[in-house]
């Protein structure tokens, strides 16, 4: 559920018409719903009450400020991947002891830095890491709260760029290894092993893998206890899907028949849980807004050009991944609908954000809305084509405002000089 629809045939924000925010900022443009994160917030926690949990919100998803002002003021922890994002989320107003840092590669740096923050804990990914963690940690006179992130060898069912949770994914620890490193980390000075991490992968819409992940999680903490290693908190990571295109994918799970599943898989073992959902908070609470450029007719296609591209969206150049695009003035009833490709501007032949959209007659103008483009958007845009990253709008209400602005050209080209010997 979200909060764009149409009123009176013109697509609405919550109460703010789309074409007023345009007129504002001009095109393209990312637009969050403050209600729609808080909604979301709402449905994912509430069909945890009674598990001891914190919802980490996965800054990496959606970094803008006020998206994680907004989900922190509700109550939310962050999951962190960076040491940027780790100052971000310090910056948001985010209690130190409600970071998880997780990542597959942390820098000496990166590891300092979220030390002397004191993060909650720290999801370690390598004994290489471990090591290095220990040592740091020993240097501060500090100890670390660590999970290790197993691999569970669990195929997510999503797209394969956005799946981490097989063996041969780069991510976690293989599972049948993880007994013998917890068995070091107990001995290691700075380390305090409290917990286990996992996170498969993203846009999943399937409960089954989640199931399997969570059962061999379970296994585990019940052979770590046989040892004498009493493991009370697990991190079950993010990754739940959206609804992105009604017509035609697969229907995630909801909330709630995923909170059953954690019930029934982890909830009687005396664990306190962690969970680190992006997608499934932002994705839905933002859309990408943009103008039709040009029409264009070839013998056997349609091309609609818009003044966004992939730089500005990249999941469809990306990862194959499909957004529904809809017009912000919706067609009067009887209109005719014919197929066209959505197209960029940029001078890439990726730059499509879809062929055979059905959509009625439009004109050079007419606004388009991204839907589900909350999550992996705007933090994924870059300025190729020296495009300037689009600015970000949260709605709340009838009222909207600007959470980051267009940057002008100078601003994008300030940090650039001439070497020396150039003239
Ligand atoms: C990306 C990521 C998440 C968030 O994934 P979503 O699919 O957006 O929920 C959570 N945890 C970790 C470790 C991640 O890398």
């Amino acid at each position: 559920m979200h909060h764009f629809s149409y009123r009176g045939g013109v697509l609405h924000a919550e109460d703010v018409p789309v074409p007023a925010i345009a007129n504002e900022v001009g095109t393209p443009f990312y637009c969050y719903s403050a209600a729609t994160l808080t909604r979301h917030y709402r449905v994912f926690t509430d069909a945890l009450a009674g598990m001891n949990a914190t919802v980490c919100f996965a800054v990496k998803s959606n970094a803008n400020l006020a998206v994680i002002r907004t989900l922190v003021n509700l109550g939310a922890g962050c999951d962190v991947v960076s040491g940027g994002e780790l100052q971000i989320a310090l910056n948001a107003g985010c209690a130190p002891a409600k970071i998880v840092f997780s990542g597959v590669g942390k820098t000496e740096a990166e590891l300092r830095l979220a030390l002397a923050c004191d993060v909650g804990q720290i999801n370690v990914e390598s004994e290489a890491e471990l090591l290095t963690l220990s040592r740091l940690a020993s240097g501060l006179g500090k100890t670390a709260r660590v999970a290790l992130r197993v691999n569970p060898d669990v195929d997510a069912g999503s797209l394969d760029k956005i799946s981490t949770g097989r063996k041969e994914d780069k991510f976690g620890i293989e599972w049948t290894l993880a007994p013998e490193l917890y068995r070091k980390a107990r001995n290691l000075p700075g380390i305090d092993a409290v917990a286990v991490a996992v996170h498969i992968g993203s846009q999943i819409t399937s409960l089954a893998p989640f199931e399997a992940a969570f059962l061999r999680v379970r296994d585990l903490v019940l052979m770590l206890r046989a040892d004498g290693i009493d493991i009370r908190h697990l991190d079950l990571g993010g990754g739940l899907g959206i609804p992105y295109d009604h017509s035609n994918t697969a229907m995630p799970p909801s909330p709630d028949a995923y909170g059953e599943m954690v019930k029934r898989t982890v909830g009687g073992i005396g664990c306190s849980l962690t969970f680190e959902p992006g997608r499934l908070l932002v994705g839905n609470a933002g859309i990408m807004v943009a103008a039709v450029v040009a029409l264009k007719d070839s013998t056997t296609r349609r091309f609609v050009i818009v003044d966004a591209g992939m730089n500005d969206l990249v999941r469809p150049a990306m990862y194959g991944a499909r957004h529904e695009i809809i017009p912000v003035t919706e067609a009067p009833t009887g209109s005719s609908y014919a197929s066209a490709d959505v197209v960029g501007p940029v001078c890439e032949t990726s730059d499509c954000f879809g062929k055979a959209y059905n959509l009625p007659s439009l004109k050079a103008g007419d606004l388009l809305a991204f839907l589900s483009a909350g999550a992996y958007g705007a933090v994924m845009a870059s300025t190729y084509n020296a495009r300037p990253l689009v600015p970000e709008i949260m709605v709340n209400g009838d009222q909207f405002a600007v959470v980051r602005r267009r940057p002008t050209l100078a601003e994008m080209t300030a940090l650039e000089q001439l070497p020396p010997w150039i003239a």
